[in-house]
This record gives structure tokens, sequence and C-alpha cells, in this order.
């Protein structure tokens, strides 16, 4: 839902989006044209390559050709559904633009029944025989899709078995997860506020956490455990029978161990991984000094879980549009002219929707459309800090998608693993120009809690909430059906080393992993977290080193978009991510700000006692 609060002017009013560069607007007779024409090439396609993929016949020439057409039809169904998308996204009360999303994703399926084969009938070919094809110099441009979807080829069963396990899969492992989100989606926590019991949503119970009152923190912690653990028959079920199919899927399919899948997913090897968790583990030290540090600040002698989010320092004045457009574009300047004028070019060609207005969609995201266009940026810009963070995020991912445009369709999107690197990297130049352009001790060192807590929230704790998966679903094979309790444990487990003697983990917080969605819908996602942001700090430490032989290499790395595997193109700008090394630049960096926070803290506390 959008959150439109009365807000005094911030510049952003009037800042929309131009986005005739897809189409002029909904009646526009190019939209029924390229309909119409996708349609009938898509058919065409169909005739002309089934059968002729995976055959004896095929040749590179042949593949090259079916594969230039197929994305070049891609690219026109996407051309379509980004225009529905961003127009339905700028205003999302007109009943017109749901139904045009509608039909354009209607029509977009149609269409690409015709083309399904291909994918199928590429994977199906003898391994000999696309080896043969892969080997020619003709396919090179286009070698890393064609080698990519065929990696998985030896986790496929057979198709009638494939159907029968995806139909089924609604009734199973589906049918599971949409109960997880009613049961979450449907509890009303008791939260005790002012003497008076609230019935809160979830997410409205979490967003107390981060209240300055000690006390709305507690009662909010207190309602969400009440709430989880009267739950706790059904979704400790629900875990059990998930973490069971996991596993049943990984015999099935040959996988080796749980997080085997999502590993060729992420185009990351088990290594890469296994370095980045337990360097991040060697590090935890940092977050406990640095909770110390928040404990002593707040001045709370028994810090506990529901006092890790509390702010430190109440938020400065608001920073208009124009402003935080200024310092943005001064800090990627400073960093590369280049990416300067990229982000220029969104401002002056109005790729922008900044405004806050009715029907519009919250939250913010830059959608890359289609290589022969350009990526728009969408944003609720109301003046705070934190906006001027993710305008900073969403123009790192736009020159991303705008660099990377020249790889065509089909590689031009980075998987998982890489997807944050722009954005964060983005974030992570405007928040050095900030700091430094900030002499006030106080100011500096407000800039600075935010920031780390951030980044341990994005570092360290996914690393957290990885081992406690990899602990569950161990346990769930070893040790049969889990009981909450055992689940608890195993919760706490993971979690106390992060803190360490820092902050008192309470018996109550043994239930929070209960609401956790990423657990249900995404076993093993949240590395890729700790991944992003860490690669991030690595290599802006890299930057630190080296300079301006740095930053062209950047670029580059950029425009590579996803043309090969993250490992191979991070290779050529001579990050090697299976060196811990590579890692422990990242975290000394981190560590570099966490001590200057304890020392801009103490000055902090000379200016007030005297
Ligand atoms: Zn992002």
């Amino acid at each position: 839902m959008a959150e439109v609060a009365e807000t005094v002017p911030v510049g952003s009013e009037g800042v929309t989006w131009n986005l005739s560069d897809l189409y002029i607007n909904l009646d526009d007779p190019q939209i029924e044209r390229d309909t119409q024409d996708a349609s009938g090439r898509a058919k065409y396609f169909e005739e002309k390559y089934r059968g002729k993929i995976n055959s004896e016949e095929i040749t590179p020439a042949l593949l090259i050709e079916a594969v230039q057409e197929l994305e070049s039809i891609s690219e026109q169904i996407g051309k379509l559904l980004s225009y529905a998308y961003l127009v339905f996204a700028a205003d999302t009360s007109n009943p017109k633009h749901g139904a045009f999303l509608q039909e354009v994703q209607e029509k977009a399926t149609q269409i690409r029944k015709h083309l399904m084969f291909f994918e199928l009938e590429w994977i199906a070919l003898p391994d000999d025989m696309a080896n043969r094809v892969l080997e020619d110099q003709t396919v090179s441009l286009y070698r890393h899709f064609l080698e990519h979807e065929r990696r998985y080829k030896p986790h496929r069963l057979s198709e009638p078995e494939e159907k029968i396990l995806d139909e089924k899969a609604n009734t199973g492992s589906r049918a599971f997860s949409r109960l997880f989100d009613e049961v979450i989606n449907n509890i009303r926590f008791k939260v005790k506020l002012d003497g008076k019991i609230k019935h809160l949503t979830e997410t409205e119970t979490l967003a107390l956490l981060y209240d300055p009152d000690r006390n709305k923190r507690k009662a909010a912690a207190e309602g969400l455990t009440k709430g989880l653990k009267d739950n706790a028959h059904v979704l400790n079920y629900i875990f059990n029978i998930l973490v069971q199919d996991h596993s049943t899927n990984d015999r099935l399919r040959s996988f080796p161990y749980p997080m085997a899948s999502r590993h060729l997913d992420n185009e990351i090897n088990k290594v890469t991984v296994d370095t980045l968790m337990t360097s991040c583990e060697k590090n935890y030290h940092m977050v406990e000094k640095y909770y110390n540090l928040k404990k002593r600040l707040l001045g709370i002698k028994r810090f506990r879980d529901y006092d890790r989010y509390a702010p430190i320092f109440s938020e400065k004045n608001t920073i208009s549009y124009k402003e935080g457009k200024e310092i943005i574009l001064e800090a990627f300047r400073y960093f590369s002219p280049r990416m300067s004028e990229i982000a220029e070019e969104f401002f002056e060609k109005d790729w922008v929707d900044a405004e806050v207005r009715k029907g519009k969609r919250g939250g913010a995201f830059s959608h890359s459309t289609v290589p022969s266009v350009h990526p728009y940026v969408f944003i609720n810009y109301t003046g705070k800090l934190r906006d001027v963070m993710t305008l900073a995020h969403e123009l790192g991912h736009g020159i991303h998608q705008y660099l990377s445009r020249k790889q065509g369709y089909f590689q031009c999107h980075t998987p998982l693993t890489t997807a944050e690197t722009a954005s964060v990297f983005g974030e992570i130049l405007v928040f050095h120009k900030l700091k430094e352009s900030e002499k006030d001790p106080k100011s500096r060192l407000s800039l600075l809690c935010s920031k780390l807590e951030d980044i341990f929230a994005t570092v360290f704790r996914q690393v957290v909430l990885t081992r406690f998966e990899e602990k569950l679903h161990q346990a769930r094979i070893t040790e049969g059906e889990l009981t909450p309790k055992r689940i608890n444990e195993l919760w706490i487990e993971a979690n106390e080393p992060m803190f360490g003697s820092s902050v008192k983990l309470t018996e109550d917080y043994g239930w929070w992993w209960m609401y956790i969605p990423h657990f249900i819908h995404s076993p093993f996602y949240c590395y890729a977290y700790s991944f992003g942001e860490l690669l991030v700090l690595a290599l802006y430490n890299k930057y630190l080193k080296e300079g301006d032989a740095f930053v062209s290499r950047y670029i580059e790395l950029l425009s590579s978009g996803g043309s090969d595997a993250p490992e191979k193109l991070l290779a050529r700008v001579g990050v090697d991510i299976t060196d811990p090394n590579f890692w422990q630049g990242g975290l000394d960096l981190l560590r570099e700000m966490v001590e200057e926070a304890v020392e801009l803290a103490d000055k902090f506390a000379e200016q007030k006692s005297n």
C-alpha cells in the first residue's frame, strides 16, 4: 500500500516520468501492432524450429539464428509488459491500468506458449551434440545464456514425472506456503500500549520494535511472542513439512546437500559461499562491540533483544529533492564523471518518477525495461535521509541496467548474488560523501550508526539466518520431526555467537524464527544479501587502495551485465571471490567504521559534559 502522508513540500512534487519512449499512451496504436506482430512471429518461430533443436540437424548457424529471433520476440513482449507494469505502478487506483496489465500479461502468456519448446529441446539435446555446437565461434555471444540453461539438466526428471510433481505441488508444498502466509497475516498480535490492549498486524507489531519508547518495544516483543506461540502448533508443522519436502526434492533430483539447488540458481559454488560465511563469523566480535556502544549511548544496562532497533538519535531536517539530487550527483561525479553523466540523463530526460501522490504504488525500484529503450526509476521521495539513500540505490541499479543493455535482452540481467552490486555501491558513495561533509560529531555519529545497523542487518544477520536454516534442515534429516522447543534451541544457537555478551536474548526471542517468510518461500535465499553487501564493501575497499585504476574496471564490470558467471566477471576486475582475503578487505572497512563510531561517541560524551 502506498503511504500517502500529508507532508510539507519537498520539491519532488511534479517530478513524474515520461513513458513515451515505450509508448505514447494506452491508446497508442503501436501497442496493438506490436502485440499482433509478436504473436505472428512466435507462431512462425514454432513452425520453423520445433523438432530442429533437439535433432541431428542442429548446427551452430541454425541455433544462433533461432536464439536471435527468440530474443527479439522476447524483447518485443518485454517492452509491452514493462509499459503496462510502469503505467500501473504510477497509478494503481485507475481501473483501466489494472485491466491493461492483466490483458498484456494474458496475451504474453499465450505468445510464450509457442516459444517454450525451444528451452525444453535445447536442454534435452544430448551433451556431445550440444558441446559440439557450443564450441563453435558463432555462438560465443550467447554461450553463457545457452550453457546456463543446460546446467539444470542433471537435476531434471522425465517430462511426465515433472508434470506430476508440478501438479501435486499445488496441494503439497505450495499449499503449505500459502497456509503459512494466511496464518501469519491473520494473527492479530495483542500489544499492550498505554494500558490498553491493541490488536495489531505483524507489520504494525514489528514496526514498534523501532520505537524510541522502551516500554512500547517491550510490549511489542511480548505481543509478537504470544501471537507466534499461540500458533506454534500449525506453524511448526508447516516448517517441518516444507523442510522434509525440500529434502525429498533433493533426493529425487540428485542434489547432494540442502543448499546445492540454491547455489545453482545463484551461479555460485559452495566454496565461495563457505568462505563468505566463515569470514563473517570470524568478525562477529564487531557486532558485539557495536551493540556494547549502543547500550552505552542509550544508557540501557540490561540490553535485550527488543532494544536492538531502538533509535539513537531523532532525525534531522528534511532534504529537498533538489538537494538530494545534487548530493547524489556530486558523490557519483567524485567517483566517476561517467557515472554522474548517466545519472544526470535520468533527471534531464524525465526517467524518474519521484513525487508522492494518491494511487501511486509504495516503495522504490529501477525497472530495466528492454535494451532498445532505457531504465526508469521509481521512488516516493518524502525528504528523509533514507529517501536520498534509496534514490542513490535505485540510480545505481539504473546505471547498471543502462550500461548492460549492450549485452542484449537475454544476457543483460545478473543473478541474485550480483544484482545489488551497483545499487549498494551507489549508496556507499553517497554515505561517504555525506559523512565527510558533516562536521558536527553528533550528526556524524548518527549517520554512521544508522549505516552500520543497515549493514549488520544485511551482512551478519543473513549469515545467522542461513546457519539456522542449515541446522534446521540437518536436524530434520537426522532427528525426524522437530518440536518447536527443539527449533527454538537451534535458533538461539545460531543467534548467540553474533551478539556475544552485548545483547541478552530472552526466552521469548527463541520463538522468533516462526514469522520469517524466506525460510518458507525461498530456502537459503538469505546469504545472497550478505554476499551482495559484503561484495560492495570489498570492492569499495579495493577502490580506496587502487583509485582511478579501479573505476574503469568497475564500469566495465557493470557493462558486462549477466554475460558470464559472477565469479568470472569479477575475476576480470581482479577480484577472486574464493579468496578469504578479499572478503576480509570488506570486513576491515566495517571494523574501521565501528572504531570511528566509538571515537565519535567519546567525543560526543566529552562535548556533553563540558
Ligand atoms: Zn535493490
